[in-house]
């Protein structure tokens, strides 16, 4: 056993509203700069849809991530092999056009006209579109960032009919489904998942990708980066970009400042959601291999399977053996993300048949309550005497979120969801109903402990239950990115000009000063 540390992250869909707040406090602390304008290292798509870059979980089109090797040990790259990449350095024919990020070019508005217009009774001053790039104004704009927000694509005809996820429904389910604009939506935000079997460090010619020893986050040397852009093709969730100022590739680097002295990421702490969570794990590094080339129908299973137990002396033991701190050790213990996603098997992670090891799970999201509460009893449209619609009564088809989130394994996000709504007819007997219903817990395989403490993560919890970060060095740290930006960030590197690399959490011998 090899016991390696790894910041992990759990969003819970149910609760996510759609309001880009997370987008706007990424693209503010860290993609406000030249290069950067079409980067979101944080966005929020709206489900159906093709999302940002369009059609970025289609791998026959993009080749990104792995595939499973049946007669081996390890899952092979998608796009080639580490050989054909380097005779091809020149040529990469699944690279995302900008097209598919931004239509003609990321844009803004002309803001200032609505202070500076000449008064009139005619008409309100209005903002046009303006080019980031050239400041050409009154440009076509077709496509953008979370450009389907609220099913603008989920309609007959729309972008929501490219969506994957419907590959395992006929045509006349999936139009069904988007006959009805209403019929179901859902938010996801995506960020990079910091996997542990990341394709874009294995894609990577140079050797710039890396993930870092004392907490997983996956970066990009700025400095060793050649721009061959193989991360980018790599990725299957389409979370490094290429920066066209600095001629570097770049992507979400989970606020590490901001993680080495305790906080969470920027995008976690500013969600009025409060649907992300944060907190550290162990994992076997021994074991990727083989579990990211499993048969797909347990990708999910092996993959819980791989993080270890903190409370297993074992485990404590190898982590000890491994240089794991106490303060680590300690934070493990108390994840939320541990217990939402091994203990209570409710987060699942995005696209597990890409076979990256995401270290970013998901909650399923419930459906609406369709029944009323009146003084004569529940009205109840389900017909079957419950004010909670059953599972087979979720608006969200469950092939769908099976594959979104299971590997099309539709038994993983049932349980998901048989649990979530067991906790709230839990809740309902003893809040409502004067009793205390042991039943529907055992049921879906919880006990009333486990219950009284999902309900209290996933609906009520405040900060330091929701984000678990143990601190690093903050002596040898800035206390904030946003005290460095504009003066030591990626705004300071050209092609020509390298970044200072910074010192690492192991101290100041092992960062190499430039
Ligand atoms: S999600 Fe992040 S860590 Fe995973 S392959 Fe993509 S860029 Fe790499
Ligand atoms: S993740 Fe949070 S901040 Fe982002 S859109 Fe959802 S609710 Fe808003």
């Amino acid at each position: 056993m090899r016991v390696k540390q790894q910041m992990a992250m759990v969003f819970n869909l149910d609760k996510c509203l759609g309001c880009n707040t997370c987008t706007l406090a990424c693209k503010n602390v860290w993609t406000n700069r030249e290069g950067a304008e079409y980067m979101f290292w944080n966005n929020v798509e709206t489900k159906p849809g093709v999302g940002y870059p369009k059609a970025w979980e289609d791998q026959n089109k993009y080749r990104g991530g792995w595939t499973r090797d049946e007669g081996g040990n390890k899952p092979k790259l998608r796009q080639a092999s580490r050989f054909w990449l380097m005779l091809n350095l020149f040529y990469n024919p699944v690279m995302p056009q900008m097209e598919e990020y931004y239509g003609k070019g990321p844009f803004t508005f002309t803001y200032e006209d609505l202070h500076s217009a000449t008064p009139t009774k005619l008409s309100q001053p209005v903002a046009r579109p303006k080019s980031q790039i050239s400041g050409e104004e009154d440009i076509d704009i077709e496509w953008a960032v979370n450009w389907e927000d609220n099913a603008a694509g989920a309609f007959v005809g729309g972008t929501g009919e490219a969506d994957p996820n419907f590959k395992n429904m006929s045509p006349e389910a999936r139009n069904a489904y988007l006959k009805f604009r209403d019929s179901f939506m859902m938010y996801l935000p995506r960020i990079c998942n910091h996997c542990l079997n990341p394709a874009c460090v294995g894609s990577c010619p140079s050797g710039a990708a890396y993930k870092r020893e004392e907490d997983g986050v996956v970066l990009i040397d700025q400095d060793r980066c050649r721009a061959w852009r193989y991360c980018v093709s790599g990725c299957p969730y389409k979370k490094t970009y290429y920066n066209w100022r600095t001629g570097k590739s770049e992507k979400c680097i989970l606020c590490y400042p901001r993680l080495e002295t305790g906080q969470p990421p920027a995008c976690f702490v500013a969600c009025p959601g409060r649907i992300r969570y944060m907190g550290p794990l162990l994992y076997d590094l021994d074991r990727v291999a083989e579990v990211a080339n499993a048969p797909e129908a347990d990708l999910v299973r092996l993959h819980r399977g791989l993080l270890l137990d903190p409370n297993d002396p074992e485990v404590i033991a190898a982590a000890r053996e491994a240089g794991v701190t106490e303060a680590w050790l300690d934070a493990c213990r108390r994840s939320p993300v541990y217990k939402m996603v091994v203990d209570w098997e409710i987060a699942l992670p995005l696209h597990p048949e890409f076979r990256t090891l995401p270290s970013l799970f998901y909650i399923p999201p419930e459906s609406p309550v369709a029944s009323a509460d009146s003084a004569e009893g529940p009205y109840d449209m389900t017909g079957d005497g419950e004010l909670f619609p059953g599972l087979d009564e979720f608006r969200i088809p469950m092939e769908y979120l099976a594959s979104l989130l299971s590997a099309g394994n539709v038994a993983e996000v049932r349980k998901a969801l048989a649990r979530q709504l067991a906790v709230r007819r839990f809740r309902r007997s003893e809040r409502v109903e004067g009793r205390v219903d042991e039943r529907v817990m055992a049921d879906v395989g919880l006990t009333v402990k486990d219950a009284r403490h999902m309900h209290r993560l996933l609906s009520l919890a405040h900060y330091h239950e929701r984000f678990v970060v143990p601190t690093t060095h903050t002596e040898k740290t800035a206390s904030t990115p946003y005290i460095e930006r504009g003066f030591a960030g990626f705004a300071e590197f050209t092609a020509d000009k390298g970044p200072k690399r910074r010192t690492t959490f192991h101290g100041p011998d092992v960062g190499v000063e430039h």
